[in-house]
């Protein structure tokens, strides 16, 4: 598509198409809602999308640039397609803005605080809180007394502790880039190694956050792919480095889930979810087997599910596990409504 705007006129060309439409004019559609990545310290909940919403959507460019121009973009597409009907935005970062100051502090000067906003955001959070209501309901859990770690793991993946249905903790920084390995981002590292690396091979900054971003997690580790299907294949062949790769990984995600049920003081319920939470039995049960001291049992065959909503842990498991698929697009459409 040359631009967004002639994306989005396809799509609605698509929906409306009088053989294959699933409306039959765009007089049909409510409201839209928009999926914003970044809503920095200003939004706490979705919100109907005003000129100072705009504004302050613009104001956040800064701390995702790859993805806030492009949100208002889409926002503007559909505002000159469809003028009169009501948009909202859902934020990425909303749920997490419960997040206490111990939490979402880095140990840097405070100053970088005040002056930027420097801080832990984290994202994915239509997806945390679409699946840690689903996991409370599947679990039988009262919301105010419930303690929830949900794995987000697909090729960007974050985990979140939420207490008591708030976000308490996430992996995800200030950016998507921190926490977990990813398919092609590196996660956390230690921050000393940019700039080894940048005299070691005379790169620039920009350059090593590329190289962070795209050629790293499991795609940099294994040299295969960042896809899991590809690495488990290569692993059975005998790759060795796709095999480190998944190994790395599930390490990482058990050490997360491990800090965030000290953080709760406990855990009632693990959840997975995306690509290779919701698919992946093997890496599910590969994370579990590192939590046997919290009272995890694995039920195998309730294990051997794909994308379906379902408790893999055994009945006697002290901490229950269980696959939801996300479904971050009801969930926007459910605020959306909520909001209109
Ligand atoms: P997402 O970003 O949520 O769409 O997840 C995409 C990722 O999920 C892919 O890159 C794969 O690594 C992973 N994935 C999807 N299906 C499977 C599967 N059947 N087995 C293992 N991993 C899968």
């Amino acid at each position: 598509m040359e631009t967004h705007e002639a994306a989005i006129k396809m799509v609605l060309d698509a929906l409306t198409d009088g053989n294959h439409g699933v409306i039959k004019s765009l007089d049909e559609i409510g409201a839209v809602g928009h999926r914003v990545v970044h809503g920095g310290e200003k939004f706490a909940s979705s919100t109907v999308i005003t000129e100072e919403v705009m504004k302050a959507i613009e104001e956040c460019n800064d701390l995702a640039p790859l993805h806030n121009p492009a949100n208002l973009i889409g926002i503007n597409a559909c505002k000159a397609l469809m003028p009169n009907v009501p948009m909202v935005a859902v934020f990425d970062t909303a749920f997490h803005q419960t997040m206490p100051a111990k939490a979402y502090l880095y140990g840097i000067p405070y100053e970088y605080y005040d002056k930027y906003k420097i801080r832990r955001y984290g994202f994915h959070g239509t997806s945390h809180s679409y699946v840690t209501d689903r996991a409370i309901r599947l679990a039988g859990l009262n919301v105010d007394k419930s303690k929830v770690i949900v794995c987000h793991l697909g090729n960007g993946a974050s985990v979140t502790a939420v207490l008591n249905g708030k976000s308490i903790d996430t992996s995800m920084g200030l950016t998507p880039l921190e926490g977990l390995i990813m398919g092609t981002r590196s996660g956390s590292i230690d921050p000393a190694i940019i700039e080894f690396i940048a005299h070691k091979e005379n790169l620039s900054i920009d350059e090593i956050m590329t190289i962070l971003n795209k050629k790293s997690g499991v795609f940099g580790i294994s040299g295969v792919s960042s896809d899991f299907r590809d690495l488990e294949s290569a692993a059975a062949e005998g790759n060795h480095r796709a095999e480190l790769a998944m190994e790395v990984f599930g390490y990482r995600v058990a050490k997360y889930i491990g800090s965030y049920a000290a953080a709760m003081n406990g855990v009632d319920v693990i959840a997975f979810t995306a690509g290779l939470g919701e698919n992946d039995k093997v890496m599910r049960k590969t994370i579990l087997s590192y939590l046997e001291f919290l009272g995890i049992t694995v039920n195998e065959d309730d294990n051997n599910t794909r994308g379906k909503e379902i408790i893999i842990s055994t009945a006697d498991s002290k901490v229950k596990a269980c696959v939801i698929p996300t479904n971050e697009e009801l969930a926007i459409a459910r605020e959306t409504v909520a909001l209109i």
